[in-house]
Formats: C-alpha cells, sequence, structure tokens
C-alpha cells in the first residue's frame, strides 16, 4: 500500500466535494480529492436534472391535453416511452460529461479513485491501494435512497432514483413511497406522462409544506393528478407475475393493491455509515453523524468538516455547493492552524417542481412562533386566470419587528416569488417597506402585494 501526505483530504466529487477541493486549492492548500464511484455528481447523474428533464417532457403531454381549455385543439395526446427517456438519458451524459470534464483539467495528483475509510484523525485508507494523512479533512459523501422494509423483497419490481432515469419504458402503473419533494415531482411527471401513479405517505403534508391552509390546498390539488394516500403508511409487499402487491394501513385508510413498479422516494439517509467515523475522534449524534458547527461546519473532535447532504442539514443543490466551499476553506486553516472562519448561514431555500410549484422560505410555517400572517389567494388572481393556473397560495409570516421572517407558497412558477421573498428575509427587509414597491401589472407577483398589504395592515 502506497504512503501519502497532503494538507486537505475532500471525501466525495459530489457538488460539495468539488466545491471544497477548489476552495481549498485556491487556499494554497495540497489538496486530494476521492471518490469511490463513477462520479458526476447525484445532481447531474441522478438528481436535479434528470428529475427536471422528466419533468419538462410531462408538462409538455399536460399542456397539449389542457390546450382545448383555451380553445386550442391538438388532437389525442401519445407519450414515446422509450423516446422521452432516452431524450433524458442523453442530455444527463452531457450534464454528467461536462462535470467530469472540468475535473479532468486538475492535476492527477490531486484525486484519487477509491472507497475512503478513516483509519485514525489523520489517516484514510483508500481501497487497499493507499493509505493517505491529512491535516484537515471535508466529509463530502452525500447520502443514498433508502429502501423501505417491505419494498426490500421486491426485486426489479423497486425503483429508486438512481435506477428510475434507466428504465427502458414507462410502466403501466407506479407506487410511489414518499410524498416530500423527491416523491411529489416524480409521481405528478409520471402521471402526467400516463403512468397510473398512487403515492402514499405516513404524514399529512406534500412538498415539504407545513401551513395548515396550504398542506389543505396541496391535498385538493395533487390528488387530482394521481391517487393519493396521505396517512397511509405501506406495510408489506409481495413479489408476484402481475406486478409488486402492496399492503397499507393508517389514518388515511387500508387498502391493497398491485404495481407494475414502486418507487422508493421516502427519504435519503447520509452516507455516514460505515466509512470509521467512530476511529477519528468526532463526537457522534444519535444518528451516527458528526456534530458540527452549521456556521463553520467544523466537527467537534477532530480536524473534519461535513458539507452537503453528508450532514443532512439543507439536503439541496445551492447548499451543498455554498457550504463545500466554506468546508474547504475552513480545512485549508485548520490544516495551517487556524481557526476555521464562521460566516454567516443563507436563509433557508427550499423547492419542488411540481405543477404548481411549491416554495418554503426561512423554514416556513412554524406552529410555535407567535407570526403575524398575510394571505393571498391564487385562485381568484388575475394573471394566474390568464395563464389557466389559479391554483394556491401565499402565506408570509413575520415577527413583532416587523420584518419578514419566512414564506410557504404554492402556485404557478412560485420558483420565481421564492427567490425574491428570501432575499428579503435574507436581509431582514420590513414588511411596509417591502409592501411600497413597484408591482408590475399584470403579474403573478401582484400576489405577493395582497399578501404584503394585509401583512402590513396587522
Ligand atoms: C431525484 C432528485 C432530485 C433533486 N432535485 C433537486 C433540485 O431540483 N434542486 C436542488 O437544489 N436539489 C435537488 N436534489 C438534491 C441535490 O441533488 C443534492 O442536495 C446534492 O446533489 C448533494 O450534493 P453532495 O455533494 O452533498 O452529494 P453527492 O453529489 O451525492 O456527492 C457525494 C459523493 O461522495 C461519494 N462517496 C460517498 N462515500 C464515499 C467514500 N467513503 N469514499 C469516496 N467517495 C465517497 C459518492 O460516490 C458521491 O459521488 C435532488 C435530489 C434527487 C435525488
Amino acid at each position: 500500500m502506497r504512503e501519502l501526505f497532503c494538507d486537505v483530504a475532500v471525501i466525495g466529487a459530489g457538488t460539495a466535494g468539488i466545491a471544497a477541493h477548489r476552495a481549498a486549492l485556491d487556499a494554497g492548500a495540497r489538496a486530494v480529492l476521492i471518490e469511490q464511484g463513477p462520479g458526476g455528481t447525484t445532481c447531474a447523474r441522478v438528481g436535479c436534472m434528470p428529475s427536471k428533464l422528466l419533468i419538462t417532457a410531462a408538462e409538455a403531454a399536460q399542456e397539449a391535453r389542457a390546450a382545448h381549455r383555451l380553445g386550442i385543439r391538438v388532437g389525442e395526446v401519445q407519450v414515446d416511452g422509450p423516446a422521452m427517456l432516452a431524450r433524458i438519458r442523453a442530455l444527463r451524459d452531457r450534464f454528467v460529461g461536462s462535470v467530469l470534464e472540468g475535473l479532468d483539467g486538475l492535476p492527477q495528483e490531486t484525486r484519487l479513485h477509491g472507497r475512503a475509510v478513516f483509519e485514525g484523525p489523520d489517516c484514510l485508507r483508500i481501497d487497499d491501494h493507499t493509505r493517505l494523512r491529512f491535516k484537515a479533512a471535508v466529509l463530502a459523501t452525500g447520502s443514498s435512497p433508502s429502501v423501505p422494509e417491505p419494498l426490500q423483497g421486491l426485486g426489479h419490481r423497486v425503483l429508486t432514483t438512481d435506477t428510475v432515469f434507466e428504465i427502458e419504458d414507462l410502466p403501466a402503473s407506479l407506487a410511489v413511497l414518499g410524498a416530500g419533494p423527491v416523491g411529489l415531482e416524480l409521481a405528478q411527471a409520471m402521471a402526467r406522462l400516463g403512468v397510473a401513479t398512487s403515492v402514499f405517505d405516513p404524514g399529512d403534508s406534500l412538498g415539504g409544506l407545513s401551513d395548515p391552509d396550504l398542506k389543505r390546498a396541496a391535498r385538493e390539488i395533487f390528488s387530482q393528478s394521481f391517487d393519493l394516500h396521505l396517512g397511509a403508511k405501506v406495510e408489506s409487499g409481495a413479489a408476484g407475475e402481475e406486478g409488486a402487491h402492496l399492503g397499507w394501513n393508517g389514518a388515511g385508510g387500508q387498502g391493497d393493491g398491485t404495481f407494475d413498479r414502486v418507487l422508493a422516494a421516502a427519504g435519503r439517509p447520509p452516507n455516514v455509515a460505515g466509512i470509521g467515523l467512530e476511529q477519528t475522534g468526532v463526537t457522534l449524534n444519535d444518528e451516527g453523524g458528526p456534530v458540527h458547527d452549521l456556521h463553520s461546519l467544523a466537527c467537534e473532535g477532530a480536524p473534519i468538516l461535513i458539507a452537503g447532504d453528508a450532514n443532512a442539514d439543507r439536503p439541496v443543490l445551492h447548499e451543498a455547493s455554498r457550504q463545500g466551499r466554506i468546508a474547504g476553506r475552513n480545512a485549508a486553516r485548520l490544516a495551517r492552524g487556524e481557526a476555521a472562519a464562521r460566516p454567516e448561514r443563507w436563509v433557508a431555500l427550499a423547492m419542488v417542481f411540481s405543477d404548481p410549484q411549491i416554495a418554503v422560505i426561512g423554514g416556513g410555517f412554524d406552529p410555535e412562533a407567535d407570526y403575524r400572517i398575510g394571505r393571498a389567494d391564487f385562485c381568484d388572481q388575475g394573471r394566474a386566470q390568464v395563464m389557466d393556473r389559479a391554483q394556491g397560495g401565499i402565506r408570509l409570516y413575520a415577527g413583532d419587528d416587523g420584518c419578514l421572517a419566512a414564506a410557504e407558497l404554492i402556485g404557478p412558477e412560485v420558483e420565481h416569488l421564492g427567490h425574491l421573498l428570501a432575499y428579503a428575509v435574507q436581509d431582514g427587509l420590513d414588511v411596509r417597506r417591502l409592501r411600497d414597491r413597484p408591482f408590475y401589472h399584470p403579474t403573478l407577483e401582484e400576489g405577493l402585494a395582497t399578501a404584503l398589504s394585509e401583512l402590513a395592515d396587522r
């Protein structure tokens, strides 16, 4: 086994790891990036990008189907599953290719291939070929889809986000376990592509919403898209010739059914098990992950930083990228014997690319907080009606200081309003000052003006 030395070892060449590696190199550290798999990032290979490609195809089918409502006739809509899935894979390969190309430009000695496991607080073993000693390390190992116990004997019938984009044709029917952002996006897209889709979730929420009014609205809206079972836990699964037979139970009802395929979208635990963290001296939490500072990303007890999905804090792309940069810079500082910096955290921003879209800003509704609430509905909003997409609403939450603290939205194209609101919360903007800004007519932003007016009056 060869022995190598570096200042900063970065484990995982996903979005967080690549950003950390670059930041450490830029800070003058001798940094090494270690990847066990084919690379190319979860985002490009099996995450954000292929899922949005699927959603784009589904939206095209839906728009064609709904065009008659505007007096436009387009005839029968047919979905060519193999062609659509082939396009997804072709574009996905391009996105993955450009990530890999970016890494190809790095000096060979700054990259290692293999599974990294800690042997001590300053030492990693990579497969059986390399022992790498480091002064500081960045844990950027990401997360992986979990397959709930009842699905474990269902063989090829079970799909995860790692495999769903590899299927050659669309299934006739699909059960989706999990109504969070990933489950909701994929379930609605599949339903719009003609797959008989059922969604199961033991909770009462869709897409990460917590506001009671918006949760209700979401239930009504999405139960028109697919067969929705909230408050229903899948408790049994058996493989048969006809498909996967599932049984479910809970406050939302009891039942059973047979599905061509089952998509496990019930969570992505961080990849922190089995990598020797107990050898490093870091303090571990109840889930087996390292206790860490949310600003510096430094773990307690060893010169190790944790970034991206690996820390399970905010498993979204822009956070993985920023956290990677922070962790890389801080790893270089620790390697030089300096203290880690503690930058301000970004306001939490989460989105779901369903139709209507969902955006949750600043953690959204908090039942414990004494918020004033501003409301607006898209159902009677001018531009939303013009677009034939008058569904959903806005909820703004402000504290006693008159500043916007959080927001939740479900409605047409709220990805844009979501950004505006995130900037307003981040900058601590006063609700009255925000209300007294120009709002062009007729736009969806006028819905925001309505909610701000109500909030300012309160
Ligand atoms: C279907 C889906 C859709 C999504 N859509 C969105 C979206 O629209 N917007 C958004 O913001 N986010 C989205 N996300 C989330 C986003 O993709 C992730 O938050 C982000 O990719 C996480 O990046 P990361 O660097 O933390 O992990 P990853 O990109 O997963 O990188 C981790 C890397 O570490 C490697 N690794 C793990 N253990 C070891 C080890 N011991 N040794 C060496 N290498 C190791 C892995 O092989 C992997 O390459 C989506 C996710 C999914 C699954």
